[in-house]
């Protein structure tokens, strides 16, 4: 064990003395645990999990530009050639000779990002659930936490980290904002399926595979594929699980590529879907990760997200630390790097999320006819969150009909967020 062995083997019976705690070692909470480390602070992870990246409750969707300039190693990744939007009655695929998406192997990239903590310096304590703060006149100072052996204590910090995910355990009790009302609530199998195209991913839109959400085929190399249905909760009521657990019947067009399919492993888990939380420092504590609402909530995307923000917490965090100011003030710091780098493409994002989510099954053809009029490159960008003036008038052209119905509103928000004051014309789009 890296910097606290001692640490570890008195356990209970003294308080532990860090620079920096950081509740929760998932990608947000492990990356900031680095960045933090890298800058001189003396760190440490508390996991409440018996092992880093374990149980998964994440299908792993992300980005090959991303993971290079986040430096997570090529083989932690699946690319993937073929896109396809399914929904009732209509389909849009999309093909990469040169790949843009990825699925991970999710437990491999949170050990690596765990890996490079320690090398960094960090100390990471699995099996250490955290139960609540320290709080001295109004600040956090600490947190009470269970040791790997089950013993109770507490440990201090000048700074506290919370990256506990959706329980957000730390930002709760400390009442810098409430639980999470509207969330994305998933259930996936990740099987062996030896018939399943290894190269095509598909999402599926639709009342008979998710009410409110979309279903998933994420496959990722060696024969494997994560199946999973999402749905937003409380939009609607019905359970992720008994969809999934009917998908072949309720969409046969796929069941052949699942014929002779069996679940290695089964996940769940819930996405925060409320758009941007207000606030995410207070004295003595920052949030990053979903715990902050930090993923985007267009498909429920957090991973890269939740690494980036990780690192910018973490960063600002080794500031703090070095010059000996812990303020919600000084710390505010990270909030305005956030918001400039993140903040309107995620607004945009639960503009569109909260739009999408109410489409009946005719609005889905619609929804998925306009897609197929797209480039690759258009879609991707769009899948992603790349929100720029030149996408969205290129995806009016393409489909230029859409002036005329209720999306122009949405566009007209959208380009007005992106710096562009007038409404888009018909003209205009013709005129480019
Ligand atoms: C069904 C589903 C599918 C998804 N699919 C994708 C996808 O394809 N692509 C994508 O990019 N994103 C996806 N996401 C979102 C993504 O999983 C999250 O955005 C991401 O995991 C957020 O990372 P995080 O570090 O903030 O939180 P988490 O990954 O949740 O990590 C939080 C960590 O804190 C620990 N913890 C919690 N409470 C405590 C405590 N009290 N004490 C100590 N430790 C604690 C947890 O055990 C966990 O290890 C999906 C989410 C769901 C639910």
């Amino acid at each position: 064990m890296a910097n606290d062995t001692a640490d570890a083997a008195n356990a209970g019976d003294e308080t532990r003395q860090y620079d920096v705690i950081v509740v929760g070692g998932g990608p947000a909470g492990l990356s900031a645990a680095e960045a933090a480390a890298k800058a001189g602070a003396r760190v440490v992870v508390l996991e409440r999990q018996k092992e880093i990246g374990y149980p998964v409750h994440t299908s792993g969707g992300s980005w090959i530009s991303d993971m290079r300039a986040l430096g997570i190693p090529s083989d932690l990744y699946y690319p993937i050639s073929s896109v396809t939007f399914l929904s009732p009655h209509n389909q849009a695929r999309f093909d990469y000779t040169d790949p843009v998406c990825c699925v991970l192997d999710v437990r491999g990239v949170y050990q690596h990002l765990a890996t490079r903590a320690v090398q960094a310096g960090v100390a990471i304590h699995p099996n250490s659930p955290v139960e609540g703060p320290i709080i001295e006149d109004g600040r956090v100072v600490g947190v009470i936490a269970k040791d790997h052996r089950n013993r109770p204590g507490p440990w201090r910090a000048k700074l506290v980290i919370d990256a506990s995910g959706f329980s957000s355990t730390i930002v709760t009790r400390v009442g810098l904002r409430q639980g999470f009302h509207r969330y994305g609530y998933g259930a996936e199998f990740d099987l062996a399926a030896p018939n399943y195209d290894q190269q095509s991913l598909y999402l599926i839109m639709g009342s008979q595979v998710a009410p409110s959400g979309y279903a998933w085929a994420f496959p990722r190399g060696k024969g494997r594929v994560r199946l999973g249905v999402g749905v937003i909760r409380p939009d609607v009521d019905e359970d992720a699980r008994e969809y999934l657990d009917t998908f072949a019947q309720r969409l046969p067009s796929l069941a052949p590529a699942f014929a002779g399919a069996s679940p290695l492993e089964y996940h769940t888990g819930l996405f925060p879907s409320e758009g941007v939380v207000e606030k995410f420092v207070s004295d003595g504590l920052m949030a990053t990760g979903d715990s902050a609402g930090h993923g985007s909530t267009l498909v429920g995307e957090g991973i890269r997200f939740a690494i980036y923000s990780g690192q910018m917490a973490g960063g600002v965090a080794g500031e703090a630390i070095r010059a000996g100011d812990t303020s919600a003030a000084y710390l505010q710091r990270y909030e305005k790097q956030w918001r400039a780098r993140f903040g309107r493409e995620m607004e945009i994002s639960y503009i569109v999320n909260q739009r999408i989510a109410g489409w009946s099954d005719p609005q889905w053809d619609e929804g998925v006819e306009m897609l197929r009029r797209l480039t690759p490159t258009q879609a991707a960008e769009l899948l992603r969150g790349d929100y720029s003036v030149g996408l969205f008038l290129g995806v009016l052209r393409r489909n230029p009909t859409l002036l005329r119905t209720g999306a122009k509103k949405f566009f007209d928000l959208a380009l007005s967020r992106l710096g562009k004051p007038a409404p888009v014309t018909e003209a205009e789009l013709a005129g480019g």
